[in-house]
């Protein structure tokens, strides 16, 4: 690249370019994992849908490593990279509620903070996850798990459909009219099929909700989650609860009884009639009893927004993670023994319930091929001192380790760092074949590969 094939394609663009030597270059290269510290050439901070397309053909033509970045938050970092170009979508943010048809158009850069503050003020919420600084992008083109899945399934099972920016540079719509073979590949195949620079969701009648943490101590591991197990399979979907291994916070509102103590915890999401809440939330007051019980009623965007202050960017974060059918005894007491080892007090362990609303899809329906998996288990090893990423990353992967065996197979791609081929196919099974079929009509050459990647069909041998 000389001087003037960048003069002749910055001049096209609204938004703004930062390349190395730029004062902002070293902030605008951060992303929220900082483990992840990468040196791309040069990062196109799009203003609209024409600087996407300029920066697609751009990279495609110069021969760029391409990285596109939505929140900014994967795991393996995998919305930067070294030595390429990123498109950067932070600044495309726009948000359109139709209260009437009950949908919201999102731009691709959004997170889901905001897509909760627009939503909320017409008593309206649309299923995502658990924290609400993570990007709208790649949580949704992954599946997208959090409170509200059991009552209205994944974020891909709202999704309507969405504008994209293709690897030749053709802007295109795909929903289940439009482009269906690329509509099921998103949903599930992450970023492998071009730029998403808007989302259409259908949203749902939630303003307020009841919900917040239960805490049991740790000892009780066993009885707990054999309890959990098997209570929320039968709970009504309208009652979301997510089982985590947590080191309580020494801040108010946790009593001082239990600060920096290690706990099982499952953090509950009640969105059904509130006649109904107290049956509901009776057996789990009464089991135990648990040592705090911190249900009440609150904004949804509040439940989302609960943890934000727990996990603000910047932290180590080191990632391992699978696909649960059922959680054996066996399995139990691996958990048991590796709570009471979590090496600092952010790293964690959590289960999310993908039953309920999700289970109505089938596994092939979308690109997301585990719908008989019951959870989506993680497991992170969490600190704000990179002086801690050793002893963070060896208990992740002990963990792991002695956990794999117990698990259904693959992982949840948006819960994976870097992990390799095997491990993508392991994940999207059955519909891998389907998917490098799909990469092959709509990205050949494989531009977007800064992702799980799916490689293109002639790439892969017929019985991969
Ligand atoms: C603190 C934390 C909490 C989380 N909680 C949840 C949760 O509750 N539920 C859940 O399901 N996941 C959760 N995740 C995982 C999250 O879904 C992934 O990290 C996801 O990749 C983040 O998307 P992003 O847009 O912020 O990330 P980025 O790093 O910007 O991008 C991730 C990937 O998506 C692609 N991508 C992003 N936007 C676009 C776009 N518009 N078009 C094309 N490709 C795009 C990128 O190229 C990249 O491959 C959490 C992650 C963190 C760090």
């Amino acid at each position: 690249m000389n001087a003037a094939t960048i003069q002749a394609f910055t001049s096209t663009l609204r938004g703004k370019v930062i390349q190395p030597g730029d004062a902002d270059y070293d902030s605008a290269r951060k992303v929220y994992n900082a483990m992840i510290d990468k040196r791309p050439r040069m990062i196109v901070r799009c203003a609209d849908v024409a600087d996407v397309i300029a920066a697609v053909n751009y990279a495609r033509d110069q021969k760029l490593l391409l990285a596109v970045r939505g929140g900014g938050h994967n795991g393996g970092g995998l919305g930067i990279c070294d030595d390429g170009l990123v498109i950067d979508l932070s600044t495309m943010r726009g948000i359109r509620v139709d209260p009437t048809a009950r949908t919201v158009r999102v731009e691709g850069g959004a997170t889901w903070g905001d897509v909760d503050h627009a939503t909320h003020a017409f008593g309206l919420a649309c299923p995502s996850g658990v924290i609400s600084t993570t990007g709208v992008g790649g949580l949704t083109l992954g599946g997208g798990i959090g409170h509200l899945t059991r009552n209205f399934g994944l974020a891909i099972d709202n999704l309507l459909e969405v504008d994209m920016v293709l690897a030749d540079g053709r802007f295109v719509r795909a929903s289940e009219k439009e482009n269906a073979d690329l509509f099921w590949a998103i949903r599930g195949g992450g970023g492998n099929f071009g730029v998403v620079t808007s989302f259409m969701f259908r949203l749902h009648p939630v303003k307020n909700v009841i919900g917040g943490p239960t805490l049991w101590h740790l000892e009780q591991t066993g009885e707990v989650m054999r309890w959990y197990r098997d209570f929320i399979r039968k709970a009504p979907p309208a009652l979301n609860g997510w089982f985590a291994f947590i080191t309580v916070p020494p801040v108010p509102p946790f009593p001082e009884a239990l600060h920096l103590k290690k706990v099982c915890a499952v953090v509950w999401n009640y969105s059904g009639p509130e006649s109904e809440a107290e049956k509901v939330f009776a057996p789990i007051k009464a089991f135990g009893p648990p040592a705090l019980y911190g249900i009440h009623a609150m904004p949804y965007p509040a439940l989302q927004a609960a943890f934000d202050p727990l996990y603000p960017p910047g932290h180590q974060w080191y990632w391992r993670a699978d696909f649960v059918k059922e959680l054996s005894d066996a399995a139990i007491a691996v958990h048991a023994k590796f709570a009471a080892q979590m090496p600092t007090p952010q790293s964690t362990m959590h289960m999310y319930p993908i039953d309920g609303k999700a289970h109505a899809v089938g596994n092939a329906d979308t690109a997301f091929s585990y719908r008989d998996a019951n959870w989506a288990a993680v497991i992170v090893g969490v600190d704000p001192d990179p002086g801690k990423r050793e002893a963070i990353t060896e208990w992740t992967k002990r963990y792991w380790e002695a956990l794999h065996p117990h698990s259904a197979g693959g992982a949840y791609v948006n819960f994976m760092m870097d992990e390799g081929q095997e491990r993508v196919q392991a994940t999207y099974r059955g519909n891998y074949e389907r998917l490098a079929a799909v990469k092959q009509k709509y990205d050949p050459s494989n531009l977007f590969r800064v992702n799980q990647n799916v490689k293109p069909a002639s790439a892969v041998p017929a019985h991969a």
